[in-house]
């Protein structure tokens, strides 16, 4: 079996919808959250307990399997799901985004707020940057050992079909709000470019690697906050082919101030062409996730609910709280008594409050279980208010208990 998209339900008046991503590895119920393990691992989580609580697949990043491991690795292991005992499908993530990082030196969680930032000074200074872009691809030093290597759009795609998601995305030049204008242009031109390469380089190891369960390519969105540069990505990517080939589905990426993210994805979601999935990427804070559904987005990654869990930190019905806070400390109820993950069902807030407060690691496993759950499990309730044709009563009700705002993030 290869890979299909079948749209089940389109919301009248709006852009969301409801399908079925179909992968060589099983299929994925839209819209959907996949959870992140970066290094092929949900961190502190075991990947049975990511199936029980309801995740449909999860997303790696290429970048740090390249480096560690290697993806040779993985491809003599079989291929990331084998490798990581995950039975489901999977993603890869290009490395564009991390390597990116690494030069201009922003921090992992971006700045979703364009006031705060207008100006390029926020961007490491050439000396001090850990890679360097030019048309043809990056030339970065690893930050496990110094090392220097390059990826380039061929690179990305090798390494990414060596590692063998089912889902893959094609090799981009991530910007942020900081960059100006001139510069979001020059970076889109560059990743056009790209992309025609990743297509091409995708086919070629396609019909080489005969016998591997297909791998679908999606190429991804940029141009940061402006309009025009938006609308032009996603009418040059939507219809691009090359060689024949086209790409299977959509990333929305980049810098997305979080002011305007509805705005910004609808602007692409209205052009793209309607029939392929279409991926939100770094977004995961629960009001950000009612946005991109709305807005005719299909699946969406965050590394933000693991991340946030091993520092205490909690999604409820009620908002986001810290479990090392005192006052949970004789506190015998569940994080958050409508939740059905193994956590709640089992532990207590005083309980989660002790293991915080001792540094005990399962501390980690616990609350992480938890955080997942809860952002799976609500983009599956959005998934059924729209099959029901109640999601803006969904969304007011959630949304009226829901108070903490939070940021993008990528890991
Ligand atoms: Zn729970």
């Amino acid at each position: 079996m290869s890979f299909s998209f079948d749209i089940k339900h389109s919301e009248s008046g709006s852009l969301a919808r409801v399908g079925t991503i179909n992968t060589p590895h099983g299929p994925i119920q839209t819209p959907a959250f996949i959870p992140v393990g970066t290094k092929a691992t949900v961190k502190s989580v075991l990947p049975e307990a990511m199936k029980d609580l309801g995740s449909q697949a999860l997303l790696s990043n290429a970048y740090h399997l390249y480096l560690q491991p290697g993806s040779d690795v993985l491809d003599e292991a079989g291929g990331l799901a084998k490798f990581m005992n995950w039975p489901g499908p999977t993603f890869t993530d290009s490395g564009g985004f991390q390597v990116l990082s690494l030069g201009v030196g922003f921090k992992k969680v971006l700045a979703m707020d364009a006031q705060t930032f207008r100006r390029d000074d926020v961007i490491a200074g050439n000396k001090d940057r850990l890679a360097h872009v030019d048309d043809e691809g990056v030339t970065f030093k690893s930050h496990l050992d110094g090392s220097m290597h390059r990826f380039t759009p061929e690179v990305s795609m090798q390494v990414q079909h060596q590692i063998g998601a089912d889902i893959m995305f094609a090799f981009d030049e991530c910007t942020t709000l900081h960059n100006t204008r001139p510069y979001q242009e020059l970076a889109m031109d560059r990743t056009y470019a790209w992309a025609i390469r990743c297509l091409d380089e995708h086919k070629r190891l396609t019909q080489e690697r005969i016998g591997k369960p297909y791998q679908a390519l999606f190429g991804v969105i940029q141009g940061a906050q402006y309009e025009d540069l938006r609308k032009k990505a996603a009418t040059d990517l939507g219809t691009l082919e090359s060689n024949g080939q086209s790409f299977d589905g959509f990333g929305i990426g980049g810098a997305l101030d979080k002011g305007q993210l509805g705005t910004i994805v609808s602007w692409v979601n209205e052009i793209l062409p309607e029939e392929k999935p279409r991926h939100l990427l770094g977004i995961g804070a629960p009001e950000d996730l009612f946005v991109g559904v709305e807005n005719g987005c299909d699946t969406f990654d965050c590394v933000l609910a693991s991340r946030i869990a091993r520092t205490s930190a909690v999604y409820t019905m009620e908002g986001r709280f810290n479990l090392s806070n005192s006052r949970f400390k004789r506190d015998f109820t569940p994080i958050d008594s409508q939740c059905d993950c193994y956590t709640c069902t089992h532990y207590t807030r005083a309980y989660m409050h002790h293991v915080f407060r001792g540094k005990e690691i399962i501390s980690a496993t616990l609350a992480t279980i938890h955080n997942e759950r809860f952002i799976v499990r609500l983009v599956d309730q959005m998934r059924q208010a729209l099959l029901d044709g109640n999601f803006a009563d969904m969304k007011a009700d959630f949304l009226g208990r829901y108070t903490h705002r939070s940021g993008q993030s990528r890991d």
